[in-house]
This record gives structure tokens, sequence and C-alpha cells, in this order.
């Protein structure tokens, strides 16, 4: 017996740009769930500093795509990329119209800035490099459903082809929820890495669960590593210094004042960020220098009011910006591959069941994933995806699914998971050689077999399916760098 509060039209797992503009996209009529880990903001797109690309107009779709395909090197899909860049404009233009605030110059018009592969400058940005916060915030303030906090989705009920619902831990205790359409908005894979810029939520553990669920993951060695990141802090979190920053003008050198990077590339600080985290990790082996972001050009107000998260953070961690230089290092950023989907963010095989975002692979970002595109993802797929439910005639037959869930965490995880950690970040970071990735393979194959909690299960698994992909992918591509 269901009891009907629990039975909704939607239920949405996460509370990052897509799940919320999933919400937002649904209308007020209609009865959603909206579930998340923690708090509603400990999410990436909270965190996003840069800005949401777009192109600035009719005239830019063509080369904001040409653009986005060169940055994905040959694995992105084309058509997909064409709806975001298209249909991105008249995104951005509803955020803009239902309220939403970009930075814009004193005459009234939009600011845009560059950041690395981009042709031109199409980069929108708020409150200067606070521009997640900012659209947290303002899809939060229109968020008309219900939203459940501190809770994990634990499993999918996928039934013959169908998705019923989704089992929740919340409160010490495990709940049902059931709905016509389950949209999985969970984001990407940071905390299964040593170094990453992720928020703590960001775990790897909804795409570990449809690998078990019988879901193709597309793409899981296209990881990408951000080239500047403090990586000193306390905290798993380490602090992001912006690909605008380079954009605007600041340089990456070496402890001797060297601008290195053209030695690797001839766009210098404007190359893709791929080969900027591989310059920085292979010059510092090669020379054991300590590596730099010098900002000293910015005058000292304008760097406070264009970038006051960075300013603010760096100089709580000792840091005087512009003047000082940061050491930096590569980190993990951001999931490039995910669960497989078409291009309305529908999953293959699995009726009513959906995946936007980070966590999705709709191959908009291929190989590497241009600048400031995967917000304008979030926000385009996440509306593609309610369109396509609310114009399909669900079929929806409660049926109970068992409330009783094995269980989450064991002793001995928290041990292992540093060991993945560490693992992760040594065979399927920055440079990969086939040799350890095999004997990364083996290690994750044994500590599956141990007596683990679901959770880290669920991260093992996804982990194992980024170490077998990019052991399947023998030749570099984008920012897999296999040598
Ligand atoms: C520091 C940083 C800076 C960035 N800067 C930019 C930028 O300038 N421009 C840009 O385009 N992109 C940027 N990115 C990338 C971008 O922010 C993310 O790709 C995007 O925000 C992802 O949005 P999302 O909605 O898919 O997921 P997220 O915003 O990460 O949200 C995921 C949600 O899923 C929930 N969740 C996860 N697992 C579960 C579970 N099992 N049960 C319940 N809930 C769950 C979490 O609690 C969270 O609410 C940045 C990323 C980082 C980390």
């Amino acid at each position: 017996m269901i009891h009907t509060e629990k039975i909704y039209d939607a239920i949405i797992i996460g509370t990052g740009i897509a799940g919320l503009n999933a919400a937002a996209s649904f209308g007020k009529d209609k009865n959603i769930l909206l579930i998340c880990k923690q708090n509603s903001w400990d999410c990436n797109t909270f965190y996003a500093q840069g800005g949401v690309a777009v192109p600035v107009d009719e005239e830019d779709i063509p080369a904001h795509v040409a653009d986005t395909l060169e940055a994905g090197a040959g694995l992105c899909d084309e058509k997909a990329v064409e709806i975001m860049c298209r249909d991105g404009r008249a995104a951005i233009d509803d955020l803009i119209a239902r309220g939403m605030a970009f930075d814009r110059d004193e005459k009234g018009n939009l600011l845009y800035t560059k950041e690395a592969a981009h042709s031109r400058n199409r980069i929108l940005h708020a409150g200067g490099d606070a521009t997640g916060r900012y659209i947290h915030h303002f899809l939060m303030r229109e968020n008309p459903h219900k939203l459940l906090y501190n809770s994990t989705v634990t499993d999918l009920f996928i039934e013959n082809g169908y998705c019923h619902g989704v089992r929740v831990f919340h409160k010490d205790q495990f709940r049902n929820y059931y709905a016509r359409s389950v949209i999985i908005a969970s984001g990407g894979v940071g905390s299964i890495y040593e170094y990453h810029t992720n928020a703590s939520s960001i775990s790897a553990d909804m795409q570990g669960l449809c690998i078990e669920k019988g879901c193709d993951l597309r793409d899981m060695e296209m990881m990408q590593f951000h080239p500047t990141v403090f990586i000193h802090n306390r905290g798993a979190r380490k602090q992001l210094l912006t690909e605008a920053l380079r954009g605007e003008g600041a340089h990456i050198v070496d402890e001797n004042g060297k601008r290195f990077l053209f030695e690797y590339d001839p766009r210098g600080e404007l190359s893709p960020r791929s080969m900027v985290s591989h310059a920085i990790n292979d010059w510092k082996q090669k020379t054991g220098l300590e590596v730099y972001l010098n900002c000293s050009m910015f005058d000292e107000e304008f760097f406070r009011n264009r970038f006051p998260t960075i300013y603010f953070n760096l100089r709580d961690l000792g840091f005087n910006l512009p003047q000082d230089e940061v050491p930096i290092s590569p980190a993990f950023h951001y999931a490039m591959g995910g669960i497989e989907t078409d291009i309305n963010g529908k999953v293959p095989g699995v009726e009513n069941l959906y995946a936007v975002g980070e966590v999705a692979s709709t191959r908009v970002h291929g190989a590497n994933r241009l600048a400031s595109n995967s917000l304008l993802e979030g926000l385009v797929f996440s509306r593609r995806a309610v369109n396509d439910i609310l114009k399909r005639d669900v079929y929806f037959q409660v049926k109970a699914f068992s409330e009783e869930e094995e269980p989450l965490k064991k002793e001995i995880d928290k041990e292992l998971k540093n060991r993945l950690r560490i693992l992760m970040w040594e065979a399927a970071g920055i440079t990969r050689e086939r040799s350890k990735l095999e004997s990364a393979l083996e290690e994750i194959e044994k500590m599956l077999k141990k007596d683990i909690g679901k959770l880290l299960r669920l991260r093992l698994n996804t982990s194992r399916n980024i170490v077998k992909s990019a052991i399947y992918r023998e030749k570099p591509l984008g920012a897999h760098y296999i040598i």
C-alpha cells in the first residue's frame, strides 16, 4: 500500500542548475519532489566562478558550435552541440526575463568575458566571479516545489524497463518515493579523486547505481582537470582560480618568472585546459620548479570588483591579491562522460528515466569541455527533458517496492575510500599509463570483493568504469592523455 502523498509527477535528484531548472520548467501546477544530499547549495553549480558561455547573437551561433566541436576533439555529437548553442541563447534570455541579473556595464549592456579556446568574448558572469552562486540563489528563490534536504538517493526502482521511483535515506530511515518520471541531476564524480574542486556531495554514486541497473555510461575516460587550483588549503574541495583570470590577462609562470606555456602551445595561457594542465605537470616534473599564477598586471580595485570570491577566499588563505603570486596545480574538475542519454536527456532502454547536467553524457562536450559550456548544458537539456516528459503519454502504474536497504556504510569504507582517491589521482589523472591503469583496475576489483557498504561500492563501480574506459582508449584524445 503506497501513501498517495509519496507519489509525484516527477522526482528530481539534485539541486544544481540542472535539477532546479528542470523543476522550474515543470511549472507550479505539477507535483514535483526535489532531493539533495545536504544543503541545496552544496553542489558544483554554487561554486561556478567564470560564467556561462552563450552565443552573443544569432550570428555567433555557428562560431560557438565550431569552438565547442574543436575543443571536443571529434567526440562531440554535432546535433547536441547545435541544440545547446541554438537553444542556449533563448534559455539565457528567458533566465534574464525571469529576473536573473548578469553583470552589465554602466550603460546597461551585458558584459561578456573570454575564456580559453573561445574565439570571442561570450561568457556572461554575475557578481564578478560568483556566477554559480547568483544563478543558484535565483533558481532557489523561484522554486515553488517541495525540497527534501539531507537525503541520499540509494536506489532507483527499475523493473521491466520502467522507472517507478527512488529509495531515499533521510533522518536515519529509508523511505520510498514514487513518480511518473525520475530525473537524475546529481552532478559529476569529484570525490573519487584526491585533488578536486567539487562540492562534497559530488561522489559518483548515481553513476555507479545506473551501472548496477544496466544503464550505460559513456566516455568515462574523459575527465577534465583544471590547471589553476590552489591545492594546499585544508578540506577536500580545493580552491579554484577561474579561467577567466587568464582570459583577462593573468600569467602562468615558474619560480624564475618564465611563461613556459609557450613552449607547449603558441596560445600560451589561452590554450585549452588539458594542454595547460599537462604543461604545468610536465614543467614541474622536468624542472623541479614551482608554478604560479601571476595576477600583478591587474589594478587592485578592478581585481576586487571583478573577482571578489577569489580575492576574499585567497585573502583568508594568506594571499594578498593581485600582488602575490599563488602556487598552482591542476586538480580534477569536470566529468565529460556520464550516463548515456539521447538529445532529450532520456536514458535509453528505461522509460520515465532522464539524466541531465554533469551526470549525463549528451556528448555536447566530446573529449574536452569548452570552458563555461556546462552551466549552459544544464539549462538547455533540463528544459528539453521536461518538455519531453510533458509530451509523452507516461505509463505509470503504482507499484510498491521494498523499503529494505543494505548497509550504506561499513567500518572499512573510510580507509578504502581514501585509498581509492589516491589510486584514481595517480592512475586515472592527468597523465595515464596503461600499466598503472591495469594495476588500479586490479586493486579496484579487489576492493569490490571486500565486505563494504553500498555507497562505496557505487563509487567503486564508477571508478572501475573510468579506469576501464581509459584502458580501452589506447591513444590520447582530448582530455584523455595516455602515454
Ligand atoms: C569550482 C567550480 C567552478 C566551476 N565554474 C564553472 C563555470 O564558470 N562555468 C561553467 O559552465 N561551469 C563551471 N563549473 C562546472 C559546473 O559548475 C557544473 O558542471 C554544473 O554546475 C553541474 O550542475 P548540475 O546541476 O549537473 O550538478 P550540481 O550543481 O553539481 O548538483 C548536483 C546535485 O546532486 C545532488 N546529489 C548528488 N548525489 C545525490 C544522491 N545520491 N542523492 C541525492 N542527491 C544527490 C547534490 O546534493 C547536488 O544537489 C565549475 C565547477 C566547479 C566545481
